[in-house]
């Protein structure tokens, strides 16, 4: 008997140090959800980031923040793999891992234009393309101009644009301006601020 086949779930993975998670995090979320008609959107803080030299916030705080930050989108759901795991968080194998969980399923690795532009420094970044269909926000630099992704770079690559605006916003400067005791209101979630505030995070840069 030969029944219909099963659509293969479509499985969004963002990664990244969320220190703290902005609004852009979040609008990019939304988007990729929408856009991609993802089943589910896995959002993955970092455990040891291997590209930063910065020492990050404690993972349950970062952990803490983005339930907090995303606990307004659906399908969206906060996945501790890369802070249980011992080692830098490598994203190939967080693919990996997520592809031998779910045999056949569809990968999206949703990544800003910063990251996209080094992803061929990333630990087995071929490995990774294999694994996943690599899908890109425009992101918008310190002056608020919009930025332009090198095409060429991943001109081998079949990667998708997720359409939204720039944002001018990053974890960076949000960073600096708690320390600098300046209003973050516009660029974090009130639910993420007052968590901040709570448990005194950023009051250094
Ligand atoms: P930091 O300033 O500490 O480097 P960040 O704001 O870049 O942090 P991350 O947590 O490092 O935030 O980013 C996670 C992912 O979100 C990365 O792929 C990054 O490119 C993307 N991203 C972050 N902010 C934006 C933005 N404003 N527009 C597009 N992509 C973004």
């Amino acid at each position: 008997m030969s029944g219909a086949a099963v659509p293969l779930r479509r499985l969004g993975v963002f990664g990244g140090s969320f220190d703290p998670p902005h609004r852009a995090h979040n609008a990019l979320a939304h988007q990729a959800v929408e856009q991609l008609r993802l089943d589910a959107l896995h959002i993955i803080p970092t455990g040891e980031a291997w590209h930063k030299s910065r020492v990050l916030t404690a993972a349950s705080h970062r952990l803490a923040m983005a339930r907090l930050a995303f606990a307004d989108l659906p399908k969206v759901v906060v996945d501790d793999r890369e802070t249980r795991r011992r080692g830098p968080s490598y994203t190939v194998d967080t693919l990996t891992e997520l592809a031998a969980e779910e045999p056949g399923v569809e990968l999206f690795l949703i990544i800003g234009e910063d990251q996209a532009k080094s992803l061929q420094s990333w630990h087995r970044w071929q490995a990774i393309l294999q694994l996943a269909i690599i899908c890109v926000a425009a992101r918008a630099d310190s002056s608020g101009a919009r930025g332009t992704f090198n095409a060429e770079l991943l001109a081998q690559t079949p990667f998708q644009v997720l359409n939204l605006p720039p944002m001018d916003v990053s974890a960076t400067d949000i960073r600096h301006r708690l320390a600098n005791c300046q209003n973050v209101a516009p660029l974090v979630f009130e639910a993420v601020a007052r968590y901040i505030a709570h448990h005194h995070l950023y009051q250094t840069a």
